[in-house]
């Protein structure tokens, strides 16, 4: 490897706010071959934005809201935001949540006037022993359009479903089609829904879905992508890209053999990635590959 080439390529990315953290990151940029992108805050624009909220027959919405936006003010992950966002605009009144859990990769529970309120995913329903009844239908209605979709429980009884709507990033799409171009392959990462995630990665056109994985399993995905997919032959490895913006994207971005942090997300993941993109824009994605391509053709 000549230094000159690296410090080429470096000072290419440099200026487009395309940061290698090493000369190691650099080469490691020309042998991708799959692409793995977090769907939340990489290929959307991670502000999400209640657009539904559908309750159970004979239940108040206001007082529903009442109760889950109590949990999701305790509440750090950004579909909790979301919902507190829009009660408040309603003027729903406060109350207080008491014995609050977060339960990562499901959501969040705790006592609101002395019920249980759960509020959170499918996962988080089913331990709560949940029927959604006449509102499952409406659930898949709504993931379907791509919305993340909410079901807040209160003593186990569904109360309601909340959709949940985040825009994918302008350059998401363009940004897919590149790396295709390129001849890599594109796979979304998401510990959302299925349906929503599919739909999503229809509209971008990406092929590959891996749905509702828990925060913790992140990385294990990973490495299966590595060892070229669950019932790989011996050899059939890949170079494998991780592009992720949370906490829970950390991990992955370690085992991948390229981490790539967006820049507008959290201290954890851009620490731990070996490319920083500054501009958090996806269409960075290809012009890092190509950039690294174009260094280690100089190098030989
Ligand atoms: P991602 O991989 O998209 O960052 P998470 O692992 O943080 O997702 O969460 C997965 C799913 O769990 C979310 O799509 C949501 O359905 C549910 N969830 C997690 N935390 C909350 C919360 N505080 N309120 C509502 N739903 C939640
Ligand atoms: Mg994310």
């Amino acid at each position: 490897a000549t230094p000159t080439a690296i410090m080429v390529g470096t000072g290419l990315g440099a200026r487009r706010g395309v940061l290698f953290k090493n000369a190691a990151a650099l080469e490691a940029t020309a042998s991708v071959q799959t692409v793995v992108m977090d769907k939340t805050g990489t290929l959307t624009k991670g502000e999400p934005e209640v657009t539904d909220v559908i309750t159970a027959p004979g239940t108040d919405r206001d007082e529903v809201l009442r109760l889950v936006a109590a949990v999701e003010r305790q509440s750090e992950h950004p579909l909790a935001e979301a919902v507190v966002r829009h009660a408040d605009g309603r003027g729903v009144p406060r109350a207080d949540a008491r014995h609050f859990e977060n339960v990562p990769g499901h959501g969040a529970t705790a006592v609101v006037d002395g019920h249980r309120v759960a509020v959170g995913n499918r996962r988080l329903a089913a331990r709560e022993g949940v029927d959604l009844g006449p509102l499952a239908e409406r659930r898949d209605e709504l993931a379907a359009t791509g919305r993340t979709v909410v079901i807040a429980s209160v003593d186990s009884r569904a109360a309601a479903i909340i959709g949940i709507a985040d825009a994918a990033r302008d350059t998401s799409a363009t940004a897919v089609a590149e790396l295709h171009s390129l001849g890599v392959e594109v796979v979304m990462l998401t510990g959302d829904n299925e349906a929503t995630a599919r739909r999503i990665a229809d509209q971008l056109g990406i092929d590959t879905v891996i749905a509702e994985v828990l925060p913790g399993e992140k990385a294990a995905k990973i490495a299966e992508l590595q060892r070229g997919g669950p019932t790989a032959e011996e050899g059939a490895g890949r170079k494998v890209a991780m592009v992720g913006d949370g906490v829970n994207d950390a991990p992955a971005l370690a085992q991948a053999d390229l981490g790539i942090a967006i820049g507008a997300g959290t201290d954890v993941a851009i620490e731990t990635a070996d490319l920083v993109l500054m501009r958090s824009d996806p269409l960075d994605v290809p012009t890092a590959l190509r950039i690294g391509r174009g260094t280690l053709r100089k190098m030989r």
